[in-house]
């Protein structure tokens, strides 16, 4: 604190913008900053000590469950319809609870990737809308463009059913921002996704850039995940450039080397496996040993619920999913619900790569494979071919 002034730490901000919302007298901006995520920035000029901003301000109000002991109800699951599973990351979850909430004249909010690559948080109350909601964009996402809290609000002063679905974040932030302005939350339902942590937007803005260049013409299309071509397991990007379809990997590889994550990634205190949301939906990896007759190539989830309303939800969704009740632990118990992102001795160098060469010297170094490391990857493919390698994955 600044004499009663909120302070920023960055590695306790998700920049969800709880406090630039709830400022009653807009002295609070969110800013980008170097690395390309937003931190609240205080005119204490302005400032009249009020606190909200800090009741608001769901990092503040949080206290880190690490309580491995007390397991949500857990389950497996996915969508009857495979048009759904293919359109969806994991197995369709999402698309269930979503659709529950549309019949029901309900709207949704989640995250969608503009035509500009920008990647945001956004309203739906169609199906189409929803639609772009699908699938999941690993990059940090801005609520703060559409002013996404404040919609929330308006929406439930209408008495309207809201799913919100994000990070266990920003459902922190956006409940945290509720109750301090005491609205009335008993029609919003929360629905958060596992998350290994989120990279900067500034750097996947970048790396599309890099993609138009390296192919020579405007990028029209892009997947995170391309199920269609390597199923829900694999990790293969694609990009549609001129109407061709191009296989990639390396965004893939560079979200999964934790260098371009948001500092407060690697010490969420909402890493826990009970939440604040009312529902926790994700990739349901160890599906093939925890129950392999429940394996689809096209993918499942696991659906954990942590409320009454959560599970009123839920059972609204049994008429379109496939599902089996399955203790959380063994395989299913991954440990992104409930271990932040190990923070990396080379991020700072990471870091000064980027701004000394750009994403060419940071894909060069960082996402490009040596020869030591395709040796070593046409090996794990022969051993998992003849059937010896250790992970079944
Ligand atoms: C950055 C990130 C990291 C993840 N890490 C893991 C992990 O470690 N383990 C795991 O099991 N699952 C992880 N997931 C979640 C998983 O990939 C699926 O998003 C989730 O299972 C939903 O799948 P679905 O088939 O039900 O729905 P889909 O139809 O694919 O729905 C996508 C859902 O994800 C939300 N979403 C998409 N992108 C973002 C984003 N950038 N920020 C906030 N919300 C977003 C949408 O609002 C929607 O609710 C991660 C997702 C993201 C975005």
């Amino acid at each position: 604190m600044l004499n009663g002034v909120m302070s920023i730490n960055k590695n306790q901000c998700c920049g969800c913008g709880a406090c630039e919302s709830i400022c009653p007298k807009d002295a609070i901006t969110l800013k980008v900053d170097e690395e390309g995520f937003y931190y609240p920035s205080i005119d204490e000029e302005k400032c009249v000590l009020c606190n909200l901003c800090k009741e608001s301000c769901g990092f503040l109000n949080k206290e880190v469950d690490n309580n491995l002991d007390i397991k949500p109800p857990c389950f497996l699951l996915k969508h009857k319809d495979e048009n759904v599973l293919k359109e969806s990351r994991s197995g369709g979850a999402f698309v269930a609870f979503s659709d529950v909430v549309l019949k029901n004249g309900g709207v949704v909010y989640g995250c969608i990737m503009d035509e500009d690559f920008n990647v945001l948080h956004t309203r739906a109350e169609d199906e189409t809308g929803r639609n772009k909601m699908c699938k999941s964009k690993y990059v940090k996402s801005d609520t703060k463009y559409q002013k996404i809290f404040k919609q929330v609000e308006k929406d439930l002063e209408e008495n309207r059913m809201v799913l919100f679905s994000g990070t266990a974040c920003q459902a922190g932030g956006l409940v945290s921002y509720l109750k301090a302005k005491k609205v009335n939350i008993s029609n919003l339902f929360t629905l958060d996704i596992i998350c290994h942590g989120c990279p900067s937007p500034k750097i996947f803005k970048s790396y599309i850039r890099y993609l138009e260049k390296k192919f020579k013409g405007k990028i029209s299309d892009y997947e995170f995940r391309d199920k269609s071509m390597a199923g829900w397991e694999g990790n293969v990007e694609t990009a549609v450039v001129g109407g061709k379809k191009r296989k990639i990997h390396y965004w893939n590889k560079l979200f999964l080397s934790d260098l371009a994550l948001m500092p407060a990634c690697y010490n969420c205190k909402y890493k826990s496996v009970n939440r604040i949301s009312d529902i926790t939906i994700g990739d349901a990896w160890g599906v093939k040993k925890a129950a392999p007759g429940f394996y689809d190539k096209n993918g499942v989830s696991i659906c954990l619920i942590h409320t009454e309303k959560g599970k009123k939800l839920f059972d609204l969704i049994k008429e379109s999913c496939f599902i089996l009740e399955h203790p959380l632990c063994g395989p299913l118990l991954q440990k992104h619900l409930y271990q932040s992102a190990k923070p990396q001795k080379s991020r700072e160098e990471f870091w000064e790569t980027y701004y000394d060469g750009g994403i060419e010297k940071l894909i060069k170094k960082y996402a490009t494979d040596n020869l030591l490391s395709k040796a070593k990857k046409k090996m794990k493919n022969i051993l998992k071919k003849i059937g010896l390698s250790r992970k079944g994955k």
